[in-house]
């Protein structure tokens, strides 16, 4: 545990399975922490603190370490929102030193459509007015946007006892969808999100309607940001489609002079194409979906794994797009022992999800 994290927090888990619970938070948390599994005991450590979990008889004794109190209610949240997961129908106690404050989440920013704009056919621009713009400058990029049902007055979440989101229901239950901050406009406080507009016939797709229809006005909240800040690396290869072009593009476009990143982006046709500014040097290779013969599926896991086995070891390897794509990817990284620091893989939707 590092000295500057002076914010601690014990709590108490009494799962079913208390090693079988510590196996999941150890699979779980490598994707995101550094993690060190020495038989019964779990550290976890990551930038917003670190965790100690250890299996103690029937229970799972936790201690957070954070260096600042919101992070410490953040780590307690997250931590108590995959316990909960990982238990499944299974009963799961949890309980803390200091109980959860029931207000309202640390992180969370109220915010209000600006303005929206057409970015290409498919790609609909919200800019959004918020307060404090200043925690989504650099760092961390992506948010969980919270739409109150329309024409009532927003009901934000708070925190339950047990640490996790104490979610708003019935007529005051929010729309939650996960998005990227595309650009942070620091002088006008405004915050850019691009999103996909991806109807599909007889299927509702909440998010993208939201884009559509948003209203100067319109009131929304901000979770976050969380996950996914600017690599540390100066050899990139991106992988990605429409859902993941807006982190490309922010990433593209805040790295430094000198980086080498090549970028293979499926989207549907030549008019969904965007503009890539960056002081380093990229090279995009375009994936039209349009063009693809008839039922051709994974494409773009196909080209991916052709441009990750040319790649080198220390190259950082950025993607996102659907869920079966990454599980190809993931499992190439793998099976090629491309180092975890070296890498973000992550889902961005699931086909056929509803
Ligand atoms: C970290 C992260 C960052 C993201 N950033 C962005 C972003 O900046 N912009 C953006 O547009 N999306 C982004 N996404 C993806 C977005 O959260 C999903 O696409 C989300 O499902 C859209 O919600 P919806 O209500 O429109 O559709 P849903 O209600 O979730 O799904 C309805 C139907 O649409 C299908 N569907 C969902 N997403 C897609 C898609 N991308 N393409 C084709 N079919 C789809 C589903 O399979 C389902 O059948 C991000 C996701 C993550 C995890």
């Amino acid at each position: 545990m590092s000295d500057i994290n002076e914010f601690r927090l014990a709590g108490t888990a009494v799962p079913k399975d208390p090693i079988g619970m510590l196996d999941e938070i150890c699979e779980h948390f490598v994707e995101h922490a550094e993690v060190q599994r020495t038989g019964n005991l779990a550290l976890l450590k990551s930038k917003v603190g670190d965790a100690s979990i250890r299996v103690d008889g029937r229970l799972l004794l936790i201690e957070l370490n954070c260096p600042t109190p919101q992070m410490l209610q953040m780590s307690r949240t997250m931590l108590a929102e995959h316990l909960f997961y990982f238990a499944g129908e299974d009963p799961l106690e949890l309980s803390w030193a200091e109980q959860a404050s029931l207000a309202s989440l640390p992180n969370i920013h109220e915010a209000t459509v600006v303005s929206t704009e057409v970015v290409t056919p498919h790609m609909q621009r919200v800019k959004f007015a918020c307060a404090d713009v200043t925690p989504f400058v650099g760092g961390d990029m992506h948010v969980r946007l919270l739409v109150p049902p329309k024409g009532r007055e927003p009901v934000w979440p708070g925190i339950r006892q047990d640490g996790r989101v104490a979610w708003p229901e019935g007529e005051d239950e929010l729309l939650v969808r996960v998005y990227t901050i595309r650009f942070v406009d620091v002088e006008k406080r405004e915050l850019w999100v691009d999103f996909l507009q991806h109807p599909i016939a007889g299927i509702k797709t909440p998010g993208a309607d939201f884009a559509r229809d948003a209203r100067p006005g319109d009131r929304v909240a901000l979770v976050g940001p969380g996950g996914g800040s600017l690599p540390d690396a100066s050899d990139m290869l991106f992988i990605g489609d429409e859902s993941a072009l807006p982190a490309i593009a922010r990433i593209a476009a805040e790295m430094p002079e000198g980086t080498a990143m090549q970028a293979i982006i499926e989207v549907l046709d030549a008019g969904e194409e965007q503009p890539l500014p960056s002081a380093g040097n990229l090279t995009v290779r375009w994936l039209h979906r349009n063009a693809y013969p008839e039922g051709a599926r994974n494409v773009l896991a196909a080209e991916a794994t052709k441009a990750i086995a040319a790649l080198d070891e220390e190259s950082f390897v950025w993607a996102a797009c659907e869920k079966d794509d990454i599980r190809t990817i993931r499992a190439l990284l793998k099976s090629r022992g491309h180092d975890r620091k070296n890498m973000y893989v992550a889902w961005y939707w699931e086909r056929d999800a509803s």
